[in-house]
């Protein structure tokens, strides 16, 4: 892409009303625009990002052996009359009538509607088992939206869901999501930590949150230090053994890691001091076994081997993934703006030129985009005519992992300057080591 001829709407000054950096990055670096509170558009960069971060769940998804697939983002009313969450959900549902004067709403999760589709089509243990799931835009009418992205109205999540004929089996599939959640966020650049969590009027132990450390996290967290040494690593999983899931279940939840809402003060004093950690997170996402609450209400059924008729064991498994854009941006940036992760990068490396007319500068970075291009990488070229000082800092903001430099004088002597985001380091490297570097 050439900056040029791109839509970055950078920002000079902090824009007041953002209170935590993400937020102001995310403005200032042109990323996204609201429209009302808590509604947001994306602009180019921002969509970018947040096209990454889908792709990655994605992939995670699927490698587990889940289904992808699509519901719409407006609901009738009666499916929900049927569960009786109708009423009860309460006022984050946005409630809309049609010309008809029929119930309808914006979707805020989809536990009744998948349910409703299970129901329809399937009718015996032999399709058994069956995990399905989407990446939709949902709609909560959230009391307070604020940190931007992080709590908005309308937000992007992937919303799982599993049907399966034992609690034996529903659980091996709340520990395939646990397990993928993991890989996810690490490649994601992220630490997020599987906290038990409240599983409200269902009870039971079988629901987890998983936390991302950040100080403007809205969950107060108490967790044993131990916990972050952990960490998935490019271990080979196999998603139908039941075993090995497992076990990665207990390694990553054995240790004390609770939300508020389950801390056991006495528990956590067991730990050693020393070890003992109060803190706030950011929840990117959860997981939960409910049984057969759902399938009872809705009558999601299957006949079994013996030709009885039994309800489906579910769980449900979410992902915010716009709200992942602000965690990470959270966990990792500087005081010139955001640091990407490679894994969710917009752009892989920036190009700047430092005399933008100049025949060999401009021959230069046409040499390098190709190069780069070549070799399957996204290069931003900052081709416009702007002094240097400018064209640094907004590359610094918009946080890309490299930025290769490039001038008349060094070309003089055959080099450009290739500097890494993260480190500041920089270092004079001919073009062709410069783009193997970043390979
Ligand atoms: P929270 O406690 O932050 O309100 P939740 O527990 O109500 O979230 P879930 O129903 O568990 O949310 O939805 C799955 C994921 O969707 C959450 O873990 C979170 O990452 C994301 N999410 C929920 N609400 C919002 C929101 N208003 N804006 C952005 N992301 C959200
Ligand atoms: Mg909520
Ligand atoms: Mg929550
Ligand atoms: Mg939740």
């Amino acid at each position: 892409m050439r900056l040029s001829r791109y839509f970055l709407p950078v920002l000079k000054e902090t824009p007041s009303e953002a209170q935590v950096v993400s937020h102001r990055y995310m403005l200032r670096a042109g990323m996204i625009k609201q429209s009302a509170a808590g509604i947001y558009s994306w602009l180019p960069l921002g969509y970018r990002v947040l096209k990454k971060i889908e792709g990655i769940v994605h992939e995670e998804q699927m490698r587990a052996g889940h289904i992808p697939m699509l519901m719409p983002t407006i609901q009738s009313a009666d499916l929900w009359r049927e569960s009786g969450r109708y009423e009860a959900y309460g006022e984050e549902m946005l409630r809309i009538q049609d010309r008809h004067g029929r119930d309808m709403m914006f979707t805020p999760t989809a536990e009744e509607l998948i349910t409703d589709i299970f129901r329809a089509n399937v009718s015996s243990y032999k399709d058994l088992p069956l995990t399905m799931y989407q990446i939709q835009w949902k709609f909560r009418d959230e009391i307070r939206p604020r940190f931007g992205v992080m709590r908005g109205r309308e937000f992007y999540m992937k919303d799982g869901y599993n049907f399966d004929l034992t609690k034996e089996d529903a659980l091996h599939a709340y520990n395939r999501h646990l397990v993928s959640y993991l890989r996810t966020y690490e490649r994601m650049g992220l630490q997020a930590i599987p906290m038990r969590a409240d599983a409200g009027p269902i009870g039971g132990d079988y629901t987890h949150e998983f936390l991302v450390l950040a100080e403007t996290g809205e969950s107060e967290v108490f967790y044993d230090s131990a916990v972050t040494d952990l960490s998935f690593g490019d271990r080979a999983i196999d998603y139908d053994d039941v075993a090995q899931c497992q076990g990665i279940l207990e390694e990553f939840t054995s240790k004390y890691a609770r939300t508020d809402e389950t801390h056991d003060a006495a528990l956590f004093n067991e730990i050693p001091e020393e070890r003992r950690r109060v803190a706030r997170g950011i929840e990117v996402g959860q997981i939960f076994y409910f049984g057969t609450q759902y399938s009872e209400a809705l009558g999601a059924t299957v006949q079994t081997g013996d030709g009885q008729s039994i309800p489906v064991h579910m769980g449900s498994h979410g992902i915010g993934v716009s709200r992942l854009l602000g965690a990470i941006i959270e966990a990792s940036h500087d005081d010139k703006g955001i640091i990407w992760p490679e894994g969710v990068t917009p752009f892989h490396c920036g190009i700047v030129n430092l005399k933008q007319g100049d025949d060999e500068a401009d021959a230069a970075c046409e040499q390098l985009y190709s190069a780069l291009t070549a070799i399957g990488l996204e290069p931003l070229y900052d081709d416009r005519k702007e002094r240097a000082g400018g064209k640094f800092a907004g590359m610094d903001l918009i946080g890309l992992p490299w930025r290769i430099t490039v001038g008349p004088r060094g070309l003089k002597n055959g080099v450009v300057e290739l500097t890494s985001r993260r480190t500041g380091d920089s270092e004079e490297l001919s073009p062709e080591e410069a783009v193997k570097k970043i390979a």
